[in-house]
């Protein structure tokens, strides 16, 4: 087949050179396929531009555009987050305005950090810093007895950028989710749930599913339990079927 797209030197081919082959045809309709309906989707969600016609993206010129049009907003993203990402962890290293003390179990080195930020990252840490115990002076200490020094510090990092490198992950996992189990309580277990279900972090969600069960009463008939249901039918599911797992194992063992 002459193809004039995928052909490496379609000079040769006969003129009028207008035969493509049917993978190049093939993909040239799916990709226009799929960003007409990414483009629809988007319309839809805005529900504000109805004058452009859903099918804007007929050839490949378009196709090109578009893509150019996305690479564009892709880098305008990305010096958002590097801004955003170097402020905060500037801040943490360079010990900016810290205003608490976090300090790892077998007292190992305190690390200073910003209440705030703790605050509106994560519920766990909200939770500590409203509690009476916490509202101490700036510069007082919170002693996170289940982390190291190196735990801390990679849970710091997540916190301050939003990501973390997958070998730390995965080498820190369960002393940060043990960390969150012994915070959990009744008013952040559907959170935590929340979270590691976004995260594909199993082994704190299966944690989490098990302290709701347990606490089953409190949680279900909570104000956050009607909003958390609107939110993740799919949580409610596996909380229904695990709640009636345990159930039965309670039967059973009678
Ligand atoms: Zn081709």
């Amino acid at each position: 087949m002459d193809c004039v797209v995928c052909t490496s030197m379609p000079v040769i081919l006969r003129p009028p050179r207008n035969t493509i082959c049917g993978a190049c045809y093939e993909g040239a309709r799916g990709i226009i396929n799929l960003i007409n309906k990414l483009q629809t989707e988007k319309q839809t969600e805005k529900g504000t531009d109805h004058h452009t016609p859903s099918n804007s993206c007929k050839t490949l010129v378009d196709v090109s555009r578009w893509v150019s049009d996305r690479k564009d907003t892709e880098d305008v993203l990305k010096e958002e987050v590097s801004f955003l990402r170097a402020g905060f962890f500037t801040a943490l290293q360079d010990q900016i305005h810290t205003d608490i003390q976090l300090q790892p179990g077998n007292n190992g080195l305190s690390v200073p950090a910003h209440r705030a930020l703790l605050a509106t990252r994560s519920q766990i840490f909200k939770n500590m810093l409203d509690s009476d115990e916490c509202k101490a002076p700036p510069m007082d200490t919170i002693t996170l007895s289940e982390l190291n020094f190196e735990e801390l510090e990679c849970l710091l990092e997540f916190l301050y950028t939003g990501s973390l490198a997958k070998e730390k992950v995965e080498k820190h996992v369960y002393a940060l989710s043990v960390a969150a189990d012994k915070s959990l309580n009744s008013s952040n277990a559907l959170d935590v749930l929340e979270i590691s279900d976004i995260c594909s972090y199993i082994s704190l969600k299966e944690t989490a599913l098990n302290f709701i069960v347990k606490n089953m009463e409190d949680i279900a008939f909570s104000v956050r339990y009607d909003e958390f249901a609107l939110k993740n039918p799919h949580l409610c599911v596996q909380i229904t079927r695990a709640s009636l797992m345990e159930a039965k194992k309670k039967i059973i063992s009678l």
